[in-house]
């Protein structure tokens, strides 16, 4: 059994804490909104009246925080309060620079730190089935994969600090632009007069092939679990793809590497946010293409 604290109780960080607790882990909580500590609360964790509370005598403290301002604010509280050895294991997708950032802070106090992103959204978080990629030393990868192991069904090592987060907007990166460009192929389908279960039959077992299309397809259909025949109802909210677009195209500026779709795909997200959809499910992207005019 491990003390673990956990930071951020919010829809991801609840029910990762509580995959925790079921794995028999002593885990303390704290989150800003009363309700999702009483969630956690029902959930088995001892929620704490602050983060430094929470921190108190943990030998990890995992933080699962909307972004890299809310790390950087939530170390500086509670790095001080952090026991000798703290493992410390940030899960929130982050700028990569507030990322180091955040390793600098620990390593400054003597901690080692991993930045530890995940992929597999609320259902994978509440199934400990979640993918983490994860940036830091060798050792404290080690340290932490037994944690990480209660969380998810797969941990990856993907460099020094800053890589898990680097990894993660990369991916979400080609997410993004291939979901938009699986959407724009059923859009010009329609309009040629295929069907969608033929575009669907042809292009899942050709080169056209990618998850985008064969396991989140965008039109109700072809692939009964995804959103599109629920509605669009979130899975991964289109809020949450711009935002990981923007990391992404900030990173780019910041590298100086070219990414001419990515740039194109995060101003066609925020388009559709601006229109009322950051909650819809980003494969609802398609219904916002559909009632584009088309570009001269
Ligand atoms: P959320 O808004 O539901 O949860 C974040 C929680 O952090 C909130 O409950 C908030 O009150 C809390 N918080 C903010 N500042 C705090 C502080 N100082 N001390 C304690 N708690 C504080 O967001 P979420 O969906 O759980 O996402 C968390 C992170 O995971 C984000 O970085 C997000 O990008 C990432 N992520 C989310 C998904 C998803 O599908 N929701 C998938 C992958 C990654």
């Amino acid at each position: 059994m491990t003390s673990i604290a956990f930071l951020g109780l919010g829809n991801m960080g609840g029910p990762m804490a509580a995959n925790l607790v079921k794995a028999g882990h002593s885990v303390a909580g704290f989150d800003l909104v009363p309700a999702a500590c009483e969630a956690a609360r029902a959930a088995g964790i001892r929620v704490a009246a602050t983060a430094v509370e929470a921190v108190a005598g943990a030998e990890v403290i995992v933080t699962m925080l909307p972004a890299g301002r809310h790390v950087l604010a939530v170390y500086d509280e509670i790095l001080p309060a952090a026991a000798p050895g703290a493992l410390l294991i940030d899960c929130s997708t982050i700028d990569v620079a507030s990322a180091r950032a955040a390793h600098d802070k620990a390593a400054a106090r003597g901690l080692a730190g991993l930045d530890a992103p995940v992929s597999g959204g609320v259902g994978g978080a509440t199934a400990a089935t979640l993918t983490f990629m994860a940036g830091g030393s060798a050792e404290a990868f080690a340290r932490a994969e037994p944690v990480l192991a209660r969380m998810g069904r797969k941990s990856v090592h993907c460099g020094e600090a800053g890589a898990g987060q680097a990894a993660k907007i990369c991916n979400n990166m080609i997410l993004g632009i291939s979901m938009i460009g699986v959407a724009e192929a059923f859009v010009l389908a329609e309009k040629l007069g295929l069907s969608h279960q033929a575009l669907f039959d042809v292009a899942s077992t050709s080169s056209g092939q990618c998850w985008s299309l064969t396991t989140y397809c965008p039109v109700p259909g072809p692939v009964p679990t995804s959103p599109a025949n629920n509605g669009y109802r979130p899975g991964f909210a289109a809020a949450l793809m711009l935002k990981d677009l923007r990391l992404s195209q900030e990173a780019a500026r910041s590298a100086g590497a070219a990414t001419p779709l990515g740039a194109h795909a995060e101003a066609i997200y925020a388009a559709f946010e601006a229109a009322g959809q950051g909650g819809t499910d980003f494969s609802g992207i398609v219904e916002h293409l559909r009632g584009q005019a088309p570009e001269a």
